[in-house]
């Protein structure tokens, strides 16, 4: 084992908003020897690592990736020459974010590391709709949930989960948002559930959408280019209730 000079930040670069990092996240990122940072951060957010080098490692279905074993040597050998290491990740670190990988790897090499936590998608997007995930009366369960399974991992009970849970928040789901509503129907969720469809939470052009379970694969004709998120559960009664002609719906925040 070769020694490490550094340690290696994992921090979450909070859902897109640059101001939504926290104030340690953005201290160690002032800090920084060397940034590698997701396709889809802020460019304001890499703009506080004054004097670090900025190297993008994101993954961004299908436009731009790098392999994870990759990043995990070269966070891995950073470590050895350079103090301040920091891998910026979208959202929260730790949700969906392939964290454990890289702590993993840092941890075969002794290299030291820190985790710091971001707001994920979820509770931004929640808190842009003014609707709390976990409503009084409505609900008392939250599920995280990913269609999204590795190469050669078990087949998922993911909209077993969501179905069971009163408020469910899938990542990684819009692009396939016809299988999706077929396999949470399947998996029991009523048709007529209400789901909200946000895309680029916390971001000026964000927009959000109000439709049944059953809609949902009109999604597909929505052109979403942004990261999306598909949020289902009675609380979000009022929301589609307020919808009329959801797919001709304006973005809900133009500022
Ligand atoms: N670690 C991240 C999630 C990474 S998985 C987090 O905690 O938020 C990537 C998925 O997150 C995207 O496919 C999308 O479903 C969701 N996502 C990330 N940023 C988003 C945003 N600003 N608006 C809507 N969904 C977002």
């Amino acid at each position: 084992m070769v020694g490490s000079l550094g340690k290696v930040y994992l921090v979450g670069a909070g859902p897109g908003a640059a101001d939504l990092i926290t104030l340690r996240g953005a201290e160690v990122l002032k800090n920084a020897d060397v940034v590698f940072h997701d396709a889809l951060v802020h460019p304001d957010l890499l703009a506080l690592a004054e004097r670090g080098r900025k190297i993008a490692v994101g993954k961004r279905c299908g436009k731009f990736t790098t392999a994870q074993q990759f990043i995990n040597k070269r966070l891995v050998d950073a470590a050895r020459r350079h103090a301040v290491v920091v891998r910026l990740k979208g959202g929260d670190p730790m949700l969906f974010g392939r964290a454990q990988e890289e702590i993993a790897a840092l941890e075969a090499a002794g290299v030291p590391y820190e985790v710091v936590p971001g707001v994920t998608a979820a509770l931004a997007a929640a808190a842009e709709a003014g609707i709390s995930l976990t409503q009084r009366g409505h609900a008392r369960s939250v599920a995280f949930v990913t269609p999204r399974v590795a190469e050669g991992e078990a087949p998922s009970t993911w909209a077993q989960n969501a179905a069971a849970a009163d408020t469910a928040v899938i990542y990684m789901g819009a692009g396939e948002a016809e299988a999706v509503a077929a396999t949470l129907i399947a998996a029991g969720a009523p048709r007529k559930l209400p789901v909200l469809v946000v895309e680029n939470a916390t971001l000026p052009e964000s927009r959000r959408i109000a439709l049944t379970l059953e809609e949902l694969p009109q999604v597909a004709s929505y052109g979403a280019t942004g990261p999306t998120l598909i949020m289902l559960g009675r609380v979000f009664d009022a929301a589609l209730a307020a919808t009329s002609d959801p797919v001709s719906l304006p973005a809900c925040k133009t500022a």
